[in-house]
């Protein structure tokens, strides 16, 4: 493959030494050859990627100037393309089509992009592995038995495996940034708001978000500079200025404070993981940055505070997939049978109870009788008992119930003040550093089926990517060369919010040192 990073692509096509055609004709030829597979893309969209390519061609031809002219996107199947499935990696979604592009979307096609298709992931982008996809797991382009991480597997394995120049993910908890780590690319997690949720199929309201990953800080801040910035369409869009993201990788790091929070460092990190991130942070200080020790106290309950408001969150967006006005229905015709045997079993007990005598059983019957499921009722549980999936069902009841009268205190109420307090360590860190450095994972990718019956294990490998989400701040995730065992390790750069330039930035220096 030759133009895998964009910016290589687009000095080609300057040159006239490519075409936005070649180009996704020779991404198509690598889906082709390998996503079988590896299963990336739940749909690939090849007749459709081509005529853009050529209609982009003719236009550049004519003179025409679009900023990312020819690049090649995968999108994560959470996010909505006009008359393009999108399925949540759900059977609740399997055959639901979009009725208009996210707002992400939309400019990234005004700017030029071509969408190839769209990505597996974790369903409703619940997950770390990419094994709660209805339609199967992802697997890791560097090794097929082992995950790719998760939710937005897909898009990370697309971009590894040279699918495409980059790939749109979302990020609640990790699920960009994770799935940078273990497919050894880069991830950005930005500001919450930073980019616009409209036509993001929600997860967890208050913590979701878009970004990119890509092979380069290059092309993040190519793709960030178009999709950020204020949306009508979604009111916790921030009205922040989009700065010139490509203008902040100057390659310096001179004087730059970094932070090392002792909290990421702790019992469970993986040694070869600790090496790696250790080596970096000494070529950092080579290269004139200062490195403090910070200290972030409340980590300790991000996971718990995470997987609470997450739930909770989730419990509350969920409810619309009913099966009544689109997705997934269960067979009605099959309910109303079954209501109806259930019904004629029940008046025929009451009738015995009532030739016996038996006046205590025939008042539990007419109780019984009395409360029955009404069709709708029953085909709401029908649907959403066949339409979603173990952890999907498992996440809306834990929300559910965190949220229920008497509990609300106890587990939400608390839990929100838990990620006040998350969000102030990190104000106070940033009071004496500009970035904060840790590992993107505590180990590095397990194998398939491995954690699959264990989610409170599967949870914990969410330990240093879900306290960005609590607070809102942007994270990169950069690779930083290979653990003993072979996979790359990832390093996580977290900033303040808004200063993804500066992470931006940062990731690009170490990024190249990390290569030399
Ligand atoms: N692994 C985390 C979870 O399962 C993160 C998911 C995400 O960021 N979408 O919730």
């Amino acid at each position: 493959m030759k133009h895998t990073t964009f910016a290589d692509a687009r000095r080609a096509l300057a040159r006239g030494e490519t075409s936005c055609e070649s180009l996704v004709s020779s991404f198509l030829e690598v889906i082709e050859a390998d996503n079988e597979r590896l299963n990336i893309f739940l749909s690939v969209d090849a007749g459709g990627a081509l005529r853009r390519a050529r209609d982009l061609d003719a236009r550049l031809a004519r003179g025409e100037r679009l900023p990312l002219a020819g690049m090649v996107v995968a999108v994560k199947d959470v996010l909505c393309i006009k008359d393009r499935r999108v399925t949540c990696a759900s059977r609740m979604l399997e055959n639901f089509t979009s009725l208009y592009d996210a707002t992400a979307i939309e400019r990234l096609r005004e700017a030029g992009a071509v969408f190839i298709g769209k990505t597996n992931c974790d369903e409703f982008a619940m997950g770390s592995s990419n094994e709660n996809s209805y339609f199967g797991p992802v697997r890791n382009p560097l090794d097929p038995d082992y995950v790719p991480g998760g939710s937005s597997g897909g898009s990370a394995a697309a971009v590894a495996a040279g699918m495409c120049h980059a790939a749109l993910g979302t990020d609640t908890g990790g699920s960009i940034r994770q799935p940078a780590a273990f497919c050894g690319v880069m991830g950005l997690k930005p500001t919450y708001g930073r980019v616009s949720r409209h036509g993001l199929v929600a997860y967890a309201s208050s913590f979701d978000v878009i970004g990119p990953l890509a092979r380069s800080a290059e092309d993040l801040a190519a793709v960030l500079g178009v999709i950020a910035g204020r949306d009508p369409w979604d009111a916790t869009s921030a009205p922040v200025e989009v700065p010139d993201y490509g203008a902040a990788l100057t390659g310096s790091v001179r004087g730059l404070r970094v932070g090392l929070p002792a909290e990421y460092f702790g019992e469970g990190l993986d040694e070869g993981i600790r090496a790696r991130i250790e080596a970096q942070v000494e070529r950092l200080r080579e290269g004139g940055a200062t490195i403090h020790d910070v200290s972030l106290p409340h980590t300790k309950y991000g996971i718990a505070a995470y997987y609470v408001l997450t739930t909770a969150e989730a419990s509350s967006n969920l409810a619309r997939y009913d099966g009544v006005r689109y997705g997934y229905r269960a067979d009605e015709e099959a309910v109303r049978r079954e209501l109806r045997e259930e019904t004629q079993a029940l008046e025929a007990a009451l009738r015995a109870a009532e030739a016996a005598g038996d006046d205590a059983r025939a008042a539990e019957v007419r109780a019984r009788l009395a409360s029955r499921d009404t069709v709708l009722t029953r085909l709401y549980a029908q649907t959403r008992t066949e339409g979603f999936g173990d952890e999907v069902k498992r996440r809306i009841m834990l929300g559910t119930y965190a949220l229920s009268s008497g509990y609300y205190d106890a587990y939400y109420g608390k839990a929100q003040r838990v990620r006040t307090l998350i969000r102030r360590d990190f104000d106070r860190a940033f009071e004496d550093v500009d970035v904060i450095l840790t590992p993107a994972t505590p180990t590095p990718p397990f194998r398939l089926g491995s954690k699959i019956d264990d989610p409170l294990a599967m949870y914990l490998n969410d330990i240093y990517t879900v306290t960005a989400n609590l607070a809102g701040l942007p994270g990169l995730v950069v690779p930083v060369g290979a653990h003993p065992g072979g996979f790359p390790v990832g390093l996580q750069l977290l900033g303040r919010p808004f200063d993804e330039a500066r992470l931006l930035g940062l990731g690009d220096a170490v990024a190249r040192a990390a290569h030399e």
